[in-house]
C-alpha cells in the first residue's frame, strides 16, 4: 500500500483514537479523528495515569506480554510527543507498592513472583523504608519499578497539540450514526455532517464502540464500567511512588495532587459521582496512608472504562466487518496500551504484518458462535 495516498477515519477521540491518530500522521496517513464530543473528555482524562503492566495483571499471557510491550515503549513515546506538539505528558518514573493488609492477598502477591519479569517481594519493613507514609499494618507487598506513570490530562494535551502540528484534520461535536459498506467492505461513516469516505476506517470508541458494529451482526460484548474518583492534597507530599492495594490506589502528581480510585460499577452510562462512593475511597486511602485523614478534598470525577468480558481488548480486523479495523475495549489498562495499539493499528493499515501477534484480541473471538466458550 502507498501510504501518501492512504487516508484514514478513526471514530473515537480518546486516547486510543488519538494515538492511532499520531502514529499514522507520523507514516504520512492523512487522518480525519471524528468524536461525538471534544476530545479526551471520556475514559481517558478519568483515568489515574498508572502504566501498571504488573500490578493490573494477575496472570501470565498474551495481555500481560501485550501490556509490558506497551509500557517499554512509553518513554520514547511521551519523548516524541513533547517533542512534536511541545506540551509534556509529564511521565514520572517512578514505581508501584502493591502492598497487602492480609494473609489471603499476601499469597496472592507472591504467587504472581514465579512469572512476573519486575517484580520483587518487600517486607512490610522494607516498604516503609521506601514510603514512610504507609500504614504499619501492612503484611508487605510487591515492589513494581516499572511501572511508571503519566497524567492522563496532560497526556491528552500532549496528543492534540501533536496532532494539530501534524496537520490532523480533527471533527469533534459530529457523532458517527453508522458506518457506511460499499461492495462489501466499510468504506466510509455517516455523521452528523454527512458522509465522509476513506481507504481505511478505524473504530475507538470506547464504551460505545459496540453500538456502530452490531447493525453488521458484530455484536461486540463490550461494556462501559464506572470508575469513580477523588483527588487529595496535603500540605507536604506524604508519598513519591504510586501506592496500591485491595480496594484503592493512591498516585501522587506533580502538582502536589494525588488521585484516589476508583470504583468498578456496571452501571450502564451513567456518570453521577456518589457520596458513598467517594467516602469509601477516602476511607480506603486513609487506612494505606493514615495522614491522608487530614487531606484537604480537591474533587471527585467518574469515567467509563471500556469493558469486555475476558478483560482483553478487541485489536485487528474482523471478518464479519471487510475493511474496518477495531481497537476498543482495553478496559483498565488504556492508557498503558495507547502506544502499542497506535503502532499495531499502524501495521495493520500498512499492510505489515503486526509485530504482535492479534489473534488474542480478535474482534470476532466474541462473535455468536462461540460466546459461551469465551464467557465461561
Ligand atoms: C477511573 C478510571 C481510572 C483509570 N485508570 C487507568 C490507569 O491508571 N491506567 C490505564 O492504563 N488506564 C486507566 N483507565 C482506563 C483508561 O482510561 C481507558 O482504558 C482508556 O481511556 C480507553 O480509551 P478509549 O480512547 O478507548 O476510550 P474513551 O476515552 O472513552 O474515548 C472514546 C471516544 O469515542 C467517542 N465516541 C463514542 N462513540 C462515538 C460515535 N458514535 N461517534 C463519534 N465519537 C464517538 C467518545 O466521545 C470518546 O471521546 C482508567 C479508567 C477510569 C474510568
Amino acid at each position: 500500500m502507498n501510504s501518501n495516498k492512504t487516508s484514514a477515519i478513526i471514530i473515537g477521540g480518546g486516547v486510543i483514537g488519538c494515538s492511532i491518530a499520531f502514529e499514522l500522521q507520523r507514516a504520512g496517513i492523512s487522518c480525519t479523528l471524528i468524536d461525538k464530543g471534544a476530545l479526551n473528555r471520556e475514559a481517558s482524562t478519568a483515568a489515574a495515569g498508572m502504566l501498571g503492566a504488573q500490578v493490573e495483571i494477575h496472570h501470565p499471557g498474551a495481555f500481560y506480554e501485550l501490556c509490558q510491550w506497551s509500557q517499554q515503549l512509553y518513554r520514547e513515546w511521551t519523548a516524541d510527543l513533547q517533542q512534536v506538539g511541545g506540551v509534556s505528558p509529564q511521565y514520572i518514573d517512578e514505581g508501584i507498592l502493591r502492598a497487602a493488609f492480609s494473609e489471603e492477598d499476601r499469597l496472592e502477591l507472591e504467587s504472581r513472583l514465579p512469572w512476573m519479569h519486575n517484580a520483587e517481594w518487600l517486607t512490610s519493613a522494607e516498604m516503609r523504608a521506601i514510603e514512610p507514609g504507609l500504614s504499619a499494618n501492612i503484611l508487605g507487598g510487591l515492589h513494581l519499578q516499572n511501572d511508571h506513570q503519566v497524567h492522563p490530562v496532560h497526556l491528552a494535551q500532549a496528543l492534540q497539540a501533536s496532532l494539530h502540528k501534524l496537520g490532523c484534520a480533527i471533527r469533534e461535536w459530529t457523532p458517527v450514526f453508522s458506518l457506511i459498506e460499499r461492495g462489501g467492505r466499510i468504506e466510509g461513516v455517516r455523521t452528523a455532517d454527512g458522509e465522509l469516505y476513506a481507504d481505511q476506517v478505524i473504530l475507538a470508541a470506547g464504551a460505545w464502540a459496540s453500538a456502530l458494529t452490531e447493525p453488521f451482526g458484530l455484536k461486540l460484548p463490550l461494556f462501559p464500567v464506572k470508575g469513580q474518583c477523588i483527588s487529595l492534597r496535603t500540605e507536604a507530599p506524604v508519598i513519591r511512588s504510586t501506592v496500591f492495594t485491595q480496594g484503592c490506589y493512591v498516585v501522587p502528581k506533580l502538582d502536589g495532587s494525588m488521585i484516589v480510585g476508583a470504583t468498578q460499577e456496571e452501571c450502564g452510562y451513567d456518570k453521577r459521582c456518589h457520596a458513598a462512593a467517594i467516602g469509601s475511597l477516602h476511607a480506603a486511602a486513609s487506612r494505606l496512608l493514615p495522614e491522608l485523614r487530614e487531606a484537604e478534598f480537591v474533587g471527585t470525577w467518574a469515567g467509563l472504562r471500556p469493558g469486555s468480558r475476558d478483560g482483553l481488548p478487541f485489536l485487528g480486523h474482523s471478518a464479519a466487518l471487510p475493511g474496518l479495523i477495531l481497537a476498543a475495549g482495553h478496559y483498565r489498562n488504556g492508557i498503558l496500551l495507547a502506544p502499542a495499539t497506535g503502532r499495531l493499528v499502524k501495521q495493520l493499515v500498512l499492510g505489515d504484518k503486526p509485530q504482535f501477534e492479534l489473534k488474542p484480541f480478535a474482534p470476532d473471538r466474541t462473535s455468536e458462535h462461540n460466546a459461551a466458550e469465551t464467557v465461561n
